[in-house]
């Protein structure tokens, strides 16, 4: 019996009867205010319909964006994959190319965002940013982020095209109102054995969030996997993945389902090792 653990010798008969009968009642909040009612898990913490104390959990150690890069119509496939399995990616997108061959539709995307993924910009048409004049530049991700916005999405992150970014990009980011860009570089994995294993949380540079390169067609599940278990090995911090078509078989910069099938069910299990799956906006916040 929980109550056996209360200091009896404290406390009158009476007042120990009563004590019992709110903790068996679900009554006031002494149940779950008392040194001994938070040690012993309490019955009125059981009863249906009783607002629970707000627990403070333990924040998560290693945060892992899931992001898609370049609005390509097998996102549907994505999204639905990580739906799935209750995860919500980050989806970053060529508003100026939606409804072309191969890409997602407004609807398609509206559809994903519905499900609770992350809409990002990532430029109006895929420009390498480091090569525009500043009114283009501010074009490219101005236009883009309004567009975007005018269909509904909140357009909090950006992600710039082939991680090309220099100073002027990273002012007009911010300018246009972002909460933070990833790029595609800086982290750890075969080609840097040197980079730091994760970004940290809140991110060193929010306007040039790290990341290891995108993955391509030969990128091994194990690859993945080392990437995770490297960043949990390093104590934590944000791990931003990216990819991009998801099919088999379909170019370069491509990941077969069957493959980020098994990396996403390995990922989910993770959870216990205080590994989670956040959108790029829940890892950074902010934005207007
Ligand atoms: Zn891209």
């Amino acid at each position: 019996m929980k109550t056996a653990k209360l200091p009896r010798a404290a406390l009158g008969p009476l007042t120990s009867a009563l004590l019992v009968s709110l903790l068996l009642s679900g009554g006031p909040a002494l149940a779950s205010d008392t040194a001994a009612g938070a040690a012993s898990g309490t019955a009125a913490e059981a009863k249906p319909g009783k607002p629970k104390k707000p627990q403070k959990s333990k924040p998560p150690k290693t945060i892992v964006s899931l992001t898609f890069d370049d609005g390509d119509a097998t996102h549907v496939l994505a999204a639905r994959m990580l739906g799935k399995r209750g995860m919500r990616g980050t989806f970053y997108v060529n508003s100026g190319n939606l409804g072309e061959d191969d890409r997602l539709t407004r609807r398609q995307l509206a559809a994903i965002a519905k499900s609770g993924h992350e809409i990002g910009g990532h430029t109006l048409d895929h420009a390498r940013l480091t090569e525009l004049p500043p009114d283009e530049l501010r074009a490219q991700i101005c236009d883009d982020r309004k567009a975007l916005m005018r269909m509904g999405h909140r357009a909090t992150t950006f992600a710039y095209p082939y991680g090309a970014v220099n100073a002027e990009a990273t002012r007009t980011a911010r300018l246009c109102g972002y909460a933070a860009a990833r790029t595609t570089w800086g982290l750890r994995q075969w080609t840097c054995r040197n980079c730091p294993a994760t970004e940290t949380v809140p991110p060193l540079d929010r306007w040039a969030i790290r990341a290891p390169s995108s993955f391509v067609e030969d990128t091994e599940v194990r690859q993945m996997k080392q990437l995770v278990l490297n960043a949990e090995k390093a104590g934590g911090g944000l791990l931003p993945l990216i990819f991009h078509r998801v099919c088999d078989g379909c170019g370069l910069y491509s990941t077969p389902p069957d493959r980020l099938g098994e990396f996403l069910d390995w990922l989910a299990a993770r959870k216990n090792r205080g590994t989670v799956v956040r959108t790029m906006a829940e890892a950074v916040g902010g934005g207007r």
